[in-house]
């Protein structure tokens, strides 16, 4: 589409991503009507501003197509099987999301881009990019599902030379046409599967972000159905697969060889074969995931030729951002890791490998997981086990079935103050040199507002307990 001049477009919600969509469309002079499910008071005010503007703002009704619609630019969460969708279709109605839309509005033209995605660890891999890419000199940013949004960073005054996106599933479904630089897919574990309708459809997104690269697509070496979505993109002529691993690298891998980073996929210099980017303890935290996603951002640097001195001072920069994995205090040798980011049983597993012997707070809300896998795999690290949460019975049931020896705190209780209580039996549990580790494996939303309000609560506790 380049006429937008009286074009009829329907974006559908309102909120961050849907507000700046509408203004841009009615900017460049299409005729925009914005539909949203909810009325609440937050919805009446973002309308009241767009009405002002010429925008018609539909508020209560998000299942109507209105009357003359060209195309419909979608709020990333809103699920394929909604009945807008189901008459966009009939009635051979497009529909973009906003990564789809800020790539065709200007998206190949203003940089190149470097797009992450995965289960866990987007965020973090994304971040450690674009501070790589900066150790690099580069004009860069981290975008997409994390701080500056795509439209901004494709239409906003600033000038790069190139992004690092940060892409979810659901952006990923929304975005057909978009073709990156390069890409990596860091995992795949059963998330989001209500949205999807599948394990395959959800697999079948992600791996969108493969199709038409033009330099690489990276994948990780211990998780095949990575690289079976490799083999399945169509990629450019050229296009390499690279996988990264935490083992010895073979061609066209980048891994660890003696505490080292190593890549041997964008060797300079014809007479090595590797080229070593920077010490494990580069990484902030050395933990095996980590490593994992410094690897994956290491790649893609590489990728778009970044020299390897600028590997190590990158993730020399990079802090995590809060609650992933963050070392709260040591008391009595006990060391408090508050990772209330792990909202999903691949990430809590992926934490609870990070240390040797834990005492684990976890429970919330399961969204539907089963935690089977992750206790067998978790048991042998495992000193005591407290639990909290709606849904703690579903990981007690699992500890009792799979690790009976280990000792389990049901503290049975949903309300904030839980979370006191519960350090405090897990520094009963704990003995000098464990871990007590908050790796929720659920969603917060039973008792607290999000992730960094359980994380906070967490700290909090932990402070009072040594004060
Ligand atoms: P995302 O943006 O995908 O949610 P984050 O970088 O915010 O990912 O990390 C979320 C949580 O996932 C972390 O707190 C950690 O528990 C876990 N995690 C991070 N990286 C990985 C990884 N590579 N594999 C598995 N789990 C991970």
């Amino acid at each position: 589409v380049t006429d937008w001049q009286g074009k009829h477009v329907t974006v559908a919600g309102l909120g961050v991503s849907g507000v700046p969509a509408a203004k841009v469309l009615h900017g460049l002079g299409a005729k925009v009507t914005v539909v949203n499910d909810g009325d609440d008071a937050r919805a009446r005010e973002q309308a009241e501003d767009l009405r002002e503007l010429g925008v018609t703002v539909r508020l209560g009704d998000g299942a109507t197509l209105p009357e003359g619609t060209e195309l419909i630019v979608t709020a990333p969460g809103w699920k394929p099987d909604k009945p807008l969708f189901t008459a966009a279709a009939a009635a051979g109605v497009p529909v973009w999301g906003d990564v789809e839309l800020a790539w065709r509005l200007r998206g190949p033209d203003a940089a190149p881009w470097l797009c992450v995605t995965g289960t866990n660890g987007k965020t973090t891999t994304t971040q450690m990019l674009a501070s790589i890419l900066k150790a690099a000199g580069l004009r860069t940013a981290a975008v997409g599902n994390i701080g500056v949004s795509l439209l901004d960073a494709v239409l906003g005054e600033e000038r790069y030379d190139v992004l690092a996106v940060e892409l979810s599933s659901y952006q990923l479904h929304w975005a057909p046409s978009l073709r990156a630089h390069s890409a990596a897919v860091l995992n795949l574990a059963p998330d989001h599967l209500d949205w999807h309708g599948s394990m395959e459809a959800y697999a079948k997104d992600k791996g969108r972000v493969y199709e038409g690269n033009r330099v690489a697509c990276v994948y990780n070496l211990a998780d095949p159905a990575t690289e079976d979505l490799v083999r399945e993109a169509d990629v450019e002529e050229g296009c390499r697969a690279v996988g990264f691993t935490l083992g010895a690298p073979g061609p066209s891998q980048l891994g660890v060889v003696d505490g080292i980073l190593v890549d041997r996929a964008f060797v300079e210099n014809r007479q090595k074969n590797a080229q070593e980017l920077a010490e494990v303890s580069d990484v902030n935290p050395p933990a095996p995931h980590n490593i994992a996603n410094a690897l994956a951002a290491a790649a893609l640097a590489r990728a778009f030729g970044v020299p390897a001195k600028a590997v190590r001072d990158g993730l020399r920069a990079f802090t995590p951002d809060a609650h992933r994995i963050a070392h709260v205090a040591d008391l009595d040798g006990v060391a408090y890791v508050d990772d209330s980011k792990a909202t999903n049983t691949h990430a809590a597993e992926a934490s609870l490998a990070a240390y040797e012997s834990i005492v684990w707070i976890a429970g919330g809300l399961a969204k539907g997981a089963t935690f089977d896998e992750l206790v067998t795999k978790s048991a042998k690290r495992l000193r005591g086990v407290v639990l909290l949460g709606a849904d703690r019975a579903l990981i007690g049931e699992a500890l009792a079935r799979h690790a009976p020896e280990v000792p389990v705190v049901d503290l049975d209780r949903t309300d904030t103050g839980a979370m006191l209580a519960a350090v405090q039996e897990a520094r009963r549990l704990a003995a000098e040199g464990d871990t007590v580790l908050l790796a929720p494996a659920c969603a917060s939303m039973d008792m607290f507002v999000n992730y960094n309000q359980r994380g906070d609560a967490f700290a909090q506790a932990v402070r009072e307990l040594g004060a």
